[in-house]
């Protein structure tokens, strides 16, 4: 599943953010012992790729041998009900009460569904399942009729059930009681007269009603204007627990089964699912048609997807035979904004099929690009859905940054098809298998499609590991598995500590690995074993398993501190958590950098013997930032490398210079490094012609920028930056239009140099350099006048925002009649934000008030507007208002997708740094903190953090810049 999440060099004012936000939890004990079943094909595949051992590692963590008992019966044909099952034993699943129950009243007084998992007694093997969707007035009316193969004896159905209606049960052989539904649980209970055996398939049929909900979740519609007409379409999004809305099943990813899916509705529409359509009749009486689809392959219920709709779509076809389809909007389709997305998904698949030696599985891969989702794109098997944004490029008007995220979405959901649908995790708790891996390869399939992006050696950097370690160094983080009881524990398992931890830690392992070519299906200490044994027999004696359960199974990160102790022995301190860090040192100097050497770290303090050191020479560690951890040094060690990253930045590599940068600064947030260090640090950026340290500076000092924006002192800070800025900006100049630029404006050479040249606009026009000021006036004044966009797009979002926060209100008319008129999604996008950039707050507070009370802003769209306002300095007051104003109306609409309701809370609360704003937080908390699950206490805890740093660091801080001593 894709997290929304906005744009990197998303303005705010003219300074850029990025999202970053995770879900607090305790931490709590947990079992580790898991084991594991396997597709076999996929086994076979894995073999040969090292990688792809990882990933069966991972497997193995997750898939739990208790099914496999199950499993492996199948063999055994059916008799039963429809015969008895030969063999005997009985799987226990987990949860499940095992023994047989001598007597009923245990039985009924043992209540199952008053558990918050699925007993376990019964196991779905097949569904047939038939709706008839009624388009005109958004309900639908369905019957399933459910395949059950009973595992321990029992009197009790239990399955999930939220808001279906009008059920009516009936049971073939089995004798029913009595049924109800169990609201608290999202169950449904039939009761039997009679015990159901072990061993046996029963069948139970369903009827039921349900509404096509106007809410992201479930089975729900949403709606585009085509020639000025409103056309509807209805979707499904069903991860993780929302299949339970659309019919009546056994909602947990443990539970797989196969799917018959028969769809009736209205001719003008088309209907598409997870496999092709088999058959399609159309009725004589009404002329209705009726779809029914090929079976599934086993899978779990939140995989299973469905559309309504009246798109168009293009297709294309891979080498094996896979058609790829992508249905959009008519004109979408015929505007060629789909072209892209279709073009790299042929050449993913190709990919994914080599990397993990397996197949695609199914004969068809649907893209459906639709305007309204909870979520960036979700990977149903076969029909992967994406929100516009995420999948419609316009090339003409699209930014480098728009189309990096669009592919990395597509990257990250094709990979799915294999990690997730192919694999998929027994419980929701161990999420981050699929998602970090998926991440993860969001890097690798990127590179392979564009090597010249470089993602996988330098994006991987500033966009994942320095991102989770700046979320993961809150004490609100959680370990990367963390336990999950509720269904409202679940969405927060879906965050950035799940898909870029995991990533993070995977390039340490790929690196430590890349000797081993076997792997083990079974538990996963034997892995772990197997793998220690190996790197035993390259000399180094490592207790695998031991050192991946400190990561995966503790939050945080470990500080490593290095401090000379004499000239050849250095003194190595590990802060927090007990770890074993794999600590990479180098030792160099003005003109040589030494081969550096591997220590593992495994107590609080430990003494080396590292080689002869002069007054010159300077220790550098966690070469390439490969590690998860942060370095710090002594002040004169710091002095050292930043005089020569004055001097020689070159000596220092890309990924080490862009790593000091935010060890640096993050270090002296936490008051472990004092202010002036980082800044002196930053001050050899006029030197620095790479970007992938700007990139780290720039948000290194968004962060800070967040902190001081409001305080009197704010030009010292807002000038420093510009000086650093200055040199570097001007030299690159702005990007021209010329019409070499047209319809592959990022690809290919140019790219690292254009992100460099936008990051430098940015930084300048967000700081208030003026030449930056008054050249995106200039553009902004030619589109009015003449009526043409001649603005560069890889900068148009920030000559957007610049353009209104500086110019009058006519401006923002004129940029809100574009915004209606705009077909272009990303044009739409950007567009829309730069709205939220006027200093104005009454057009601010219209803005927010038409986006929650008209449709002139989409759906999802609107948590965006809250959140951009609140960057905008003349309107946090505002959204923060706005915020707890509208809270009730917010948390009915978006509550139940938690996932938006922690973006919206994380969004309108990083800012918040006084005391009288902790307070207010405080108080809302108090208030209304109820059913908003974890995300308000980690905002608590970050507000806490800014109102720490003023009143510990700030004095220092501006200290430092009123009087900046000279270098050396
Ligand atoms: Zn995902």
């Amino acid at each position: 599943m894709g997290l929304n999440d906005s744009s990197p060099g998303a303005m705010r004012n003219g300074r850029g953010l990025s999202d970053q936000w995770a879900e607090s939890v305790v931490v709590r004990p947990r079992t580790t012992e898991r084991h594991i079943t396997v597709h076999k094909r996929l086994v076979l595949g894995f073999a040969l790729s090292i990688l792809t051992l990882i990933i069966v590692t991972a497997v193995a963590v997750v898939l739990s041998v208790r099914f496999e008992e199950c499993g492996g019966r199948d063999r055994d044909g059916m008799t039963g009900e429809l015969g008895s099952r030969g063999s005997s034993g009985s799987g226990k699943m987990n949860g499940s009460r095992g023994e047989r129950m001598g007597e009923r009243g245990d039985e009924e007084a043992a209540q199952p569904w008053r558990n918050s998992r699925l007993p376990g007694s019964l196991r779905p093997r097949h569904y047939d399942l038939r709706l008839a969707v009624y388009m005109d007035n958004f309900t639908f009316s369905g019957d399933v009729s459910i395949e059950l193969e009973c595992v321990n004896a029992t009197r009790f159905i239990v399955l999930h059930s939220d808001l279906v209606e009008k059920i009516n049960i009936w049971g073939g052989a089995m004798r029913i009681h009595r049924h109800f539904p169990f609201p608290a649980n999202q169950m449904y209970v039939v009761v039997l007269h009679r015990e159901l055996k072990p061993m046996r398939l029963y069948r139970l049929n369903i009827t039921f009603d349900a509404a096509i909900e106007d809410e992201l979740l479930g089975f729900f519609r949403s709606s585009y204007t085509l020639q000025r007409e409103k056309r509807y379409l209805a979707v499904t999004q069903f991860s993780p627990i929302h299949a339970r809305k659309a019919f009546p099943c056994f909602d947990e990813p443990i539970y797989k089964a196969t799917f018959s899916l028969t769809l009736r509705h209205d001719p003008q529409y088309t209907s598409l699912s997870n496999m092709p359509v088999e058959s399609s009749t159309l009725a004589d009486e009404d002329g209705w048609v009726t779809n029914h689809f090929a079976r599934t392959p086993r899978m779990s219920t939140y995989y299973l997807a469905w559309a309504v709709c009246n798109f168009t779509y293009k297709e294309t076809q891979t080498d094996s035979g896979v058609t790829i389809r992508l249905y959009a909007r008519p004109d979408a389709i015929s505007s060629g904004a789909g072209d892209y997305a279709l073009h790299i998904t042929k050449r993913l698949l190709g990919f994914y099929q080599d990397y993990f030696k397996v197949q695609y599985s199914l004969p068809k891969l649907d893209l459906l690009a639709v305007p309204k989702h909870p979520y960036a794109a979700m990977e149903n098997w076969g029909l992967s859905v994406f929100v516009e944004q995420k999948i419609l490029l316009d090339a003409e008007v699209s930014s480098s940054s728009y189309q990096m995220e669009l592919t990395m979405v597509v990257v990250h959901e094709i990979c799915h098809q294999w990690f997730g649908d192919l694999v998929t995790p027994v419980w929701w708790e161990d999420v981050w298998l699929k998602e970090g891996f998926a991440h993860f390869f969001e890097y690798v399939g990127t590179d392979f499609l564009f090597p010249k992006w470089n993602m996988e050696k330098q994006r991987f950097l500033t966009d994942v590991l320095h991102e989770v370690m700046l979320l993961d160094g809150l004490s609100s983080s959680h370990p990367i598995s963390q336990e999950v009881q509720q269904a409202t524990d679940i969405d927060r398992v879906f965050d950035w500590i799940a898909y870029k931890k995991v990533s993070a830690e995977l390039v340490f392992i790929q690196k430590d690995t890349s000797q081993i070519h076997m792997y083990s299906n079974a538990a996963r200490d034997d892995l772990w074993n197997k793998l220690s044994q190996a790197m035993r027999s390259e000399g180094r004696d490592i207790n695998i398993g031991e050192m991946m359960d400190r990561w995966t199974l503790q939050m945080g990160y470990p500080i490593i501190t290095i401090i000379l102790l004499t000239i050849t022995d250095i003194v190595l301190l590990l802060h927090s958590l007990q770890w074993q860090v794999p600590l990479t040192v180098a030792l160099g100097n003005a003109s040589t950098v030494c081969s550096e050497s591997l220590i593992w770290v495994n107590n609080k303090t430990e003494t080396h013997r590292i080689g002869e050191m002069d007054d010159n020479t300077w220790l550098l560690g966690n070469i390439n930032q490969t590690g998860y951890f942060r370095v710090n040094y002594d002040l004169q060690n710091w002095k050292l490398l930043i005089q020569q990253l004055h001097n020689n930045p070159q000596i220092i590599s890309v990924g080490n210079r862009a790593g000091l940068i935010d060890d640096a600064f993050n270090l002296a947030r936490a008051g472990y490094l004092p202010q002036g260090v980082s800044l002196q640090l930053i001050g050899y950026l006029p030197e620095e012609t790479s970007f992938l340290p700007w990139h780290a500076a720039s948000r290194a000092l968004y962060q800070l920028d967040k902190l001081l924006d409001r305080t009197d002192e704010y030009s010292l800070f807002s000038d420093y930056v510009l000086k650093q800025v200055a040199s570097r900006y001007h030299q690159i100049g702005w990007p021209t239009n010329g019409p070499s630029n047209e319809g592959s404006n990022v690809l290919q050479a140019s790219y690292q140099t254009e992100e460099l040249q936008r990051e430098l606009i940015m930084l300048a026009c967000s700081f208030g350099n003026k030449q930056c000021h008054r050249q995106a006036v200039v553009y902004i004044s030619d589109w009015i006048s003449s009526n043409k966009n001649r603005i560069p797009p890889n900068i148009r979002d920030i000559v957007y925002c610049t353009g209104v926060s500086l110019m009058d209100e006519d401006v923002w008319e004129f940029i809100w009649m574009k915004f209606h008129s705009s077909t272009a999604v990303s044009e739409k996008k950007i567009l829309l934000e730069a709205l939220t950039c006027s200093d104005n707050t009454f057009l601010l507070n219209r803005l927010l008030n038409l986006s929650l009370t008209s449709d002139l802003v989409p759906e999802q769209d609107v948590i965006d507007v809250i959140i951009h306002v609140g960057r905008n300095p003349q309107g946090r007051n505002l959204a923060w208002k706005y915020f707890r104003d509208k809270w009730d109306v917010l948390n009915a609409r978006y509550g139940e997708a938690l996932f938006m309701n922690s973006k919206l809370i994380g969004g309108v609360t990083e800012f918040l740094n006084t005391e009288k704003e902790l307070s207010e937080l405080k108080e809302f908390i108090q208030s209304s903190g109820v059913g908003a699950g974890p995300a308000l206490p980690r905002a608590l805890e970050i507000v806490e953090g800014n109102v720490r740093w003023h009143r510990l660091h700030r004095r220092q801080f501006y200290q430092w810049l009123r009087k900046p001593p000279a270098l050396g």
